[in-house]
């Protein structure tokens, strides 16, 4: 195995733990680019959202629902927070397993550079 964040899911590498579920994981990022960053990853590698399938469509539908949780948990549910999946080159995503980025704390710049 050598995906960097399976080896979080699996406990291989250690990570700041927000949610740690039979499907889902959630850390705070190692580089956070707000006060609140969590990341949101199924424990199944999926490289991106452009890779899953119907077939998890249910887990898709769990890894949004726990972003939400994860807004709840760390203060943010009511000043606001955004949830941003970057998929391939243009998107800057760097890590191919799929995660969900939880961003809060400040205000968020829009439309995202
Ligand atoms: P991407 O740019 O792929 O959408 O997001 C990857 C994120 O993973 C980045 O925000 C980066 O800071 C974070 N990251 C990279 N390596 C690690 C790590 O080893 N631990 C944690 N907690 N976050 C990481
Ligand atoms: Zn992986």
């Amino acid at each position: 195995m050598t995906c960097l964040f399976c080896k979080i899911a699996a406990g291989e590498i250690p990570a700041n733990k927000v949610l740690d579920e039979p499907d889902l994981v959630a850390f705070h990022d190692l580089n956070p680019k707000a006060p609140v960053h969590v990341l949101v990853i199924p424990r199944e590698h999926i490289a991106n959202i452009a890779a899953a399938g119907p077939e998890q469509e249910a887990l898709l539908g769990r890894l949004l629902l726990a972003g939400a949780r994860v807004a709840a948990a760390t203060g943010v549910r009511d000043s606001g927070f955004r949830l941003v999946l970057n998929a391939g080159p243009n998107a800057g995503q760097s890590v191919d397993h799929l995660h969900l980025h939880v961003l809060g704390g400040r205000s968020l710049g829009w439309p995202p550079g």
